[in-house]
């Protein structure tokens, strides 16, 4: 696999990055979504991405996609999100590579990025969070992508207050109540990040990893917010984890999502749904 196109399918815009042969962004496009972006329109607006990159590029090896919540990554299904109307169980991958003729893989969107920030560090292990709307996650270990049975990462989920305000998960006191982008129209910027760095203490003191990577919208437009979680987290969790942890801001900034795409499809392990499996 060479030339790969990489999709961040956001809330708001889908971005979209073609890499040639070289490793080089040879094309790069947006596009504004919205809650009633449906899988249909995502399908058309991915055909014709496709299509520009193959024409940029002089051909188009694999596809990579980067979805807003809960993805099989095996079977390349988008099972949920609360960002899109009418997604549910999508099989995403497969319309995509049976409407390009051109091998597919998908992810949860924090999963793309995180795979982009550790294959950019050379890092074996990375804790990697999301700070937008909400608050997403992942963690690769010994240099893969621990995706659990689909679901892990929800960093934005860990209790801060168990009587704290109701979450849409169903529970109380989840960070992202917090620390979201949500959460900081009513938030000091200071209270967000101790409640942010209370969520990454914790699971680095289950995990012992030496790296934090902050992305997402608000820590692009403020490089205060993690430096502030950064000297919050050594003081939430063991001294011997937290003094030998580094937390640092995504290097790919807004791209971060749509370039981990791309090396998701560029991925040798990955779950790729090839045109000629989709019959
Ligand atoms: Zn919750």
């Amino acid at each position: 696999v060479t030339r790969v196109l990489g999709i961040d399918l956001g809330g708001t815009k889908l971005l979209a990055c073609a890499f040639g042969a070289g490793g080089e962004l040879a094309y790069r496009a947006q596009f504004p979504t919205g809650r009633s972006f449906g899988p249909g329109e995502a399908l058309a607006l991915v055909v014709q991405v496709a299509d520009a990159a193959r024409s940029t590029l002089d051909g188009l090896d694999a596809i990579g996609i980067g979805f807003p919540g809960l993805v099989d990554h095996d079977r390349g299904v988008a099972r949920s999100t609360i960002m899109l109307d009418g997604w549910r169980d999508v099989a995403l991958a497969e319309r995509v590579a049976r409407a390009t003729g051109v091998a597919c893989a998908i992810d949860n969107d924090a999963n793309t990025a995180a795979l982009y920030e550790a294959e950019l560090r050379g890092a074996r292990e990375l804790l990697y969070v999301a700070v937008g709307t909400g608050i997403g996650g992942a963690v690769v270990l010994g240099g893969e992508l621990w995706r659990g049975r689909g679901a892990a990462g929800e960093i934005g989920h860990v209790t801060i207050d168990r009587a704290g305000p109701s979450c849409a998960c169903g529970r109380r006191g989840c960070v992202n109540l917090y620390a979201s982008g949500t959460a900081l129209a009513t938030v000091a910027i200071d209270d967000a990040a101790a409640a942010l760095a209370i969520a990454i203490g914790s699971v680095l003191n289950v995990l012992d990893i030496s790296l934090v990577v902050l992305g997402g919208g608000v820590v692009e437009r403020g490089a205060q917010y993690v430096d502030t979680v950064a000297a919050r987290v050594r003081r939430e969790c063991f001294e011997e984890i937290g003094s030998r942890c580094t937390v640092e801001a995504a290097r790919g900034g807004y791209d971060t999502a749509a370039f981990g795409a791309a090396a998701l499809a560029r991925h040798p392990r990955s779950a790729a749904i090839r045109p000629s499996s989709s019959a």
